[in-house]
């Protein structure tokens, strides 16, 4: 039976249309340039990754308790579809001996990210991140570094105001002791909060700093502040982040609710926002350090500091603003001929070619409305063959932009089309 309903794509994902993909390389272009002039050095790696490194990883977080992308492959093996880059850049890292090299190994990424996560405008199933990963030192200058690359590449694609906000969440020295004190505040106050929250109270109170949910807001702003309780060496690093990051010229605002919810996440934290959007919606960058991550995968303790940013997010927001991106055309020249020709005008774009981007219009229709359309695809110009020309070897090349045409011959083409 036929089927009478044309197959859609799946829920959640969408197709980014050659309309829309002149901002979106914009976007990419910046970013790899950005890294690239920081020194940092392109990595890829594989979508799926076993099930085991990102649930090993993260298994206090959305991306990985609910939106975790796990499937069996046809050999039993419990894989996922990579909800975020960090861990498989750090697996990497030790696979392939970077680690063995000039430290930090400085590393960038572009590519899909995949969470099951509830489809709205702005989030995705499968969405697009910038990430910026330097990996093997402990050193403050590294996490400003981060911050400088990821503010340039948002200048780069024009926008120039953001809020950056800031905090550091301490180590496994000092952060116990600031939970408990963290937990001694809230308890009394346990039956105010909402649902997660109470339970989270025991299991992971710094989530309770950054809960979005009314009722919980009221009791933040008296909790202890976890910058107030740093041992003295996640307190040097956190004087010594904010000291490079205004030489630098870099503005921050201190924001004591900006947390993670992991126990590898150590020290700084931050996240760029469009200006006066801050906690209205979703970041466009969001990053910190992660020092307890390599040993939470199994390898050697060592430290990295990073970054993920939302291409999705950061396309919409240049497109909102519009700011105007130049769309390449599809097509420079457009070779348009009579009919029974299609060996000549497949002959003719083969010459251009060597010259520009060109098409041959096959479609059997009037040469008005193949005029429009080499117009509609940008065209620069166009190339007209009739049957004498094309007997004669010339044809007609026509520059859109003054109308003039002239009788050019075959050979001539990519000379006059350079
Ligand atoms: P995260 O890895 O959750 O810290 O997110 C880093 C950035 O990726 C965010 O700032 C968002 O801009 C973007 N992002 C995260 N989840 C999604 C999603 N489901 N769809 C689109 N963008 C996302």
């Amino acid at each position: 039976m036929p089927r009478t309903e044309p197959i859609k794509a799946v829920r959640g994902v969408r197709d980014v249309l050659p309309r829309d993909r002149a901002a979106w390389r914009a976007v990419e272009r910046s970013a790899s340039h950005t890294a690239k002039r920081f020194g940092y050095q392109e990595i890829v790696t594989p979508i799926i990754e076993r099930e085991e490194l990102i649930e090993r990883v993260g298994s206090d977080t959305d991306a990985v308790a609910k939106e975790l992308y796990r499937f069996e492959d046809r050999g039993g093996r419990k894989l996922a579809l990579r909800p975020e880059a960090t861990a498989g850049i750090v697996r990497a890292y030790f696979e392939g001996g970077l680690n063995q090299g000039p430290q930090p190994a400085r590393l960038y990424l572009l590519g899909p990210m995949f969470r099951y996560d509830r489809p709205q405008k702005g989030r995705y199933r499968q969405f697009f991140q910038f990430d910026i990963e330097a990996i093997g030192s402990p050193s403050p200058a590294v996490d400003a570094e981060v911050i400088e690359i990821g503010q340039g590449w948002l200048r780069a694609v024009g926008i120039r105001e953001t809020d950056l906000q800031l905090n550091s969440i301490g180590d496994a020295k000092c952060r116990p002791a600031y939970l408990e004190r963290l937990r001694a505040y809230y308890r009394p106050l346990k039956d105010q909060l909402h649902g997660d929250c109470q339970r989270r109270l025991e299991t992971n109170p710094l989530r309770l700093l950054d809960c979005k949910v009314p009722q919980c807001q009221p009791f933040k702003e008296k909790a202890p502040r976890i910058t107030d309780h740093l041992c003295d060496e996640c307190a040097a690093a956190w004087a010594s982040v904010r000291r490079l990051l205004e030489a630098a010229g870099v503005g921050y605002v201190l924001n004591p609710y900006l947390v993670r919810g992991l126990d590898y996440y150590t020290r700084t934290v931050f996240e760029f926002y469009p200006a006066g959007a801050a906690g209205q919606q979703d970041a466009l960058c969001s990053g910190g350090r992660y020092d307890g991550l390599a040993e939470a995968e199994g390898w050697p303790s060592t430290p990295g500091v990073g970054f993920a940013g939302g291409i999705d997010r950061v396309v919409e927001v240049i497109v909102a603003g519009g700011q105007e991106v130049i769309a390449a055309p599809a097509a420079e020249v457009v070779v348009l001929a009579d009919a029974g020709l299609e060996v000549e005008a497949a002959e003719v774009a083969r010459i251009c070619r060597q010259a520009r981007s060109t098409v041959a219009d096959y479609e059997p229709r009037s040469l008005r409305a193949k005029m429009r359309s080499a117009d509609k695809v940008g065209a620069l110009f166009v190339v007209l063959l009739s049957a004498d020309d094309a007997a004669a070897r010339k044809c007609q090349l026509r520059h859109m932009a003054t109308g003039e045409q002239q009788s050019v011959s075959w050979t001539e083409l990519p000379e006059r089309l350079a």
